[in-house]
């Protein structure tokens, strides 16, 4: 039964029993290969005439349902999954950009992201140009025939100002530019696909897997983006591929629907670079995602309460947390989010740095950790850890001042949330 429902969606999609046994939870398929019937069965296996499983590299069937059940929450046509959210990104940039290509990538961006962007697609030869969300007529002035895509994330922080999704993705279209959006802080209340992103990259080791337990990443191709039209700026996907004997995957996968992207990440990017996830990993998701719609609602209604909290605090200069924006970053949360507003937060403290540390190191129910979209409270304090390789002013540019702390609001009750809030509070 097919339903537009994430609640529904998230216990159904992709899955209703196993075929031999009735299991109704997905089975772990722990095994590296999959017999062949026979050598022709094999040839039309590799020569992708015929689909099924190969070798756990390139697919497994209980990391189908997990790609399935996101796929279908997305609003997209077609999941990969990966070993983390870092390469569900590399994957998905270096799919359609190479050496001497460029990417438009938005300057609010997680640390690490960043990182790679800035540090190491450039050895590859990729540039990536970095422009202010704030205008998003700076992607269309930063594009030339040599861009291939357009990088965001929906809920950035530190800055927590949702991205112009809907703008952009406009701009990129009119030029035959594909914008790729990381959903990771907002899955279930922003679905980037519907506001025109082409792509969605999600690292599920946090709010889907939501326990704190595996890493893993994903990469969701939207089918809602015409390859063939830009041919000219996609020949890595209209032009015969020499690491596919020559396939064209706009041709060859035509008869299964718009998933030339994504067919070629996975029998291309993931057969080569071999960022494959785990089975089990893809097991633990798959838990995740279960309880994900009701989880991302509490996690939204707590960190509301505590934005409100910390809001009215003496020692607190600065809240930052949708909910409590105005004009244009209000604007753009209203027109994007639906449900919630997201779980994390950022804050400023009177005292600046020795101030931030005091507070962390007296926390005694939230975690020190580096990690967002835990069941569990989290805190930390970027400019020591997240995006410390950043230098100071790549710091600014992404919105990191030394006194800043973050906030990953999790599922506790709210009042031990805010008492221990305010206990570290006092103890500055
Ligand atoms: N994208 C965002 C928004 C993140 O916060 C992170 C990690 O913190 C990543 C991507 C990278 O994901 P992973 O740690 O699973 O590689």
């Amino acid at each position: 039964m097919k339903s537009k429902h994430p609640e529904t969606i998230a216990l159904h999609a992709g899955w209703r029993k196993d075929a031999t046994q009735n299991s109704v939870v997905v089975p772990i398929h722990q095994t590296t290969s999959y017999e062949f019937d026979s050598t022709e069965h094999a040839a039309n296996l590799f020569s992708l005439s015929d689909f099924g499983n190969i070798y756990t590299r390139i697919m497994n069937p209980t990391t189908a349902v997990l790609e399935e059940r996101l796929a279908a929450l997305e609003g997209g046509v077609a999941g990969l999954a990966m070993s983390s959210g870092q390469a569900a990104e590399l994957v998905a940039i270096t799919n359609i950009c190479h050496a001497g290509d460029n990417f438009v990538s938005s300057t609010n961006l997680y640390g690490g992201t960043w990182n790679m962007f800035q540090n190491t697609l450039s050895t590859f030869g990729i540039e990536v140009r970095y422009v202010n969300p704030d205008n998003p007529e700076a992607f269309r002035e930063a594009t030339d025939e040599r861009t291939r895509c357009y990088f965001a994330e929906t809920l950035p922080n530190p800055k927590l100002e949702v991205f112009p999704i809907k703008e952009v993705a406009e701009i990129g279209r009119s030029l035959g530019v594909p914008l790729i959006v990381d959903n990771t802080a907002a899955p279930i209340i922003c679905k980037p696909i519907e506001h025109g992103a082409a792509i969605v990259v999600h690292s599920t080791t946090k709010y889907i897997g939501g326990h704190g337990t595996s890493i893993g990443g994903i990469i969701i191709d939207g089918g809602n983006f015409d390859w063939e039209k830009h041919g000219e700026r996609f020949p890595m996907l209209t032009q015969p591929d020499p690491s596919y004997h020559g396939a064209v995957w706009t041709d060859a996968v035509k008869p299964l629907g718009p998933i030339a992207y994504i067919i070629k990440a996975r029998v291309t990017q993931l057969r080569d670079m071999g960022t494959a996830m785990s089975p089990f990993n893809a097991f633990m998701f798959i838990q995740g995602m279960e309880t994900l719609p009701l989880r991302i609602r509490a996690h939204c209604e707590n960190a509301e309460k505590v934005a409100k909290y910390l809001n009215g605090h003496k020692d607190v200069t600065k809240v930052i947390h949708p909910s409590l924006m105005t004009g244009e970053a209000k604007r753009r949360a209203k027109e994007h989010l639906n449900g919630g507003l997201g779980a994390l937060i950022g804050f400023e403290l009177a005292g600046g740095k020795e101030a931030g540390s005091k507070f962390i190191d007296s926390l005694k129910l939230l975690y020190h950790v580096a990690n967002i979209g835990d069941t569990r409270s989290l805190a930390i304090h970027p400019a020591s850890t997240t995006h410390q390789q950043l230098n100071p002013d790549e710091q600014l540019q992404a919105g990191v001042t030394p006194g800043y702390v973050r906030l990953s609001i999790g599922i506790e009750h709210i009042d031990d949330i805010i008492s221990d809030l305010d206990q570290a509070l006092k103890s500055i």
